[in-house]
């Protein structure tokens, strides 16, 4: 298949793994983060991890979307719905994340709320112009990449005369989250993860451009390689990343150039600038409460901001009690440090975040690495026998 298959070449990827086992000092460590769960699914899906030297280490990063969603957010939404008797759209694995009182999207769904899942924020649109007579809230989450099309709907239903429809704005910015990681407001209570670089969102990347970062390199010295999903785009990052340490550097270096310029899209800037506005904090499922992270309607799109018009009021609730998802989330933990993972909590059967998405970094783990995990046992005889 042109240009996948170019991208997922097995005898490449020896030969980069090769390359990064030759290059990485032995004597040091390289704590790298991939900020995004699509490089999260990457590395475990094509098995990427088995080919780097074990000084070589991938920490995953707060970059899935579902997972960051923090429970008091599906509340509000569960809320709408059960109680507000609007019809609430969002996107798939939205509707699995486990939020307050047992319930999740799809469980208050079978509880009789209307709640829809949608493909797109241009469906939601359409479910308010085919119910003229009832709300339609669009349930609207994702970083810098689901924003501009949240911001196209609105604009759209303000042109059309659109008057039922309103977005539950929930959108959060990247480059917020990754000052606040190295920056680690809270370390002593929560730990700190030593990074030595970042792997650079790729979808991200093609809407805000790849010079958001340069304060992460020059600023705090953390070399950025942007990188493509595909597992080759991932081992040639992490070979860039390794030359930068190597070397002393730190910059904004970009392996995605077939798809990310240094300013990026910025038709699709002007419109999330013309429908949205930075909020003054929002809250995170494992980073806490994050100064200028997300995304609010501006007043002039008051009419389509549903926490306006249906005057809600965000709870923070803390997530189960046994659960690591915050921690995996700051990268200070990983998935098989959770006594949940595995057995209790499933793809099947989520009891955080951080398991519904194929993004996440316990799915990931459940679905493509966790066999890893397990010793090797040669076979007894007689079972060779038979
Ligand atoms: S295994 Fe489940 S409960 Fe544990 S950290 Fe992962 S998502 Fe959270």
């Amino acid at each position: 298949m042109k240009y996948i298959d170019e991208f997922r070449d097995g005898a490449i990827a020896r030969q980069l793994g090769e390359r990064i086992h030759a290059e990485a000092h032995p004597d040091r460590v390289y704590r790298f983060m991939e900020f995004c769960g699509g490089h999260t699914h990457a590395l475990s899906r094509y098995g990427v991890t088995e080919l780097l030297p074990p000084q070589v280490q991938m920490i995953h990063g707060p970059g899935c979307p579902v997972c960051v969603l923090p429970i008091g957010r599906i509340d509000l939404a569960i809320r709408l719905a059960l109680e507000r008797g609007a019809i609430v759209c969002t996107y798939g694995d939205t509707m699995r994340v486990p939020a307050s009182d047992g319930l999740s999207l799809i469980k208050a769904k079978a509880r009789g709320g209307d709640i829809r899942m949608v493909y797109s924020a241009a469906d939601a649109l359409k479910t308010a112009q085919a119910h003229p007579d009832r709300e339609v809230v669009f349930f609207a989450i994702g970083f810098e990449t689901t924003t501009p099309p949240t911001a196209l709907v609105v604009q759209q239903a303000e042109r059309l005369g659109v008057k039922n429809f309103s977005v539950l704005c929930c959108h959060v910015l990247t480059p917020a989250a990754v000052t606040h990681i190295l920056a680690a407001p809270d370390a002593e209570q929560h730990g700190k993860v030593e990074l030595d670089g970042f792997i650079g969102p790729a979808h991200v990347s093609i809407v805000i451009g790849s010079d958001p970062y340069v304060p992460f390199a020059e600023g705090w010295h953390k070399p950025v390689v942007i990188a493509g999903f595909e597992p080759l785009d991932v081992m040639q990052a992490i070979l860039m990343l390794v030359r930068q340490v190597n070397e002393g550097r730190a910059e904004v270096e970009n392996e995605f150039t077939r798809a990310v310029t240094p300013k990026g899209n910025v038709a699709a800037q002007k419109v999330m600038d013309e429908v949205f506005e930075v909020r003054d904090s929002f809250e995170w499922r494992g980073l806490g409460v994050v100064p200028h992270s997300a995304l609010k309607l501006r007043e002039r799109y008051a009419a389509f901001d549903a926490e306006r018009r249906f005057d809600l009021h965000y709870q923070p609730v803390p997530d189960h009690k046994a659960c690591e998802c915050g921690a995996i989330l700051r990268g200070v933990k990983r998935p098989t440090d959770c006594k949940l993972f595995g057995n209790v909590c499933t793809p099947d059967n989520p009891v955080g975040s951080c398991m519904v998405s194929s993004e996440g970094a316990c799915a990931a783990h459940y679905s493509y690495g966790r066999f890893r995990d397990i010793p090797i046992v040669p076979a007894a005889p007689q079972a060779r026998a038979a």
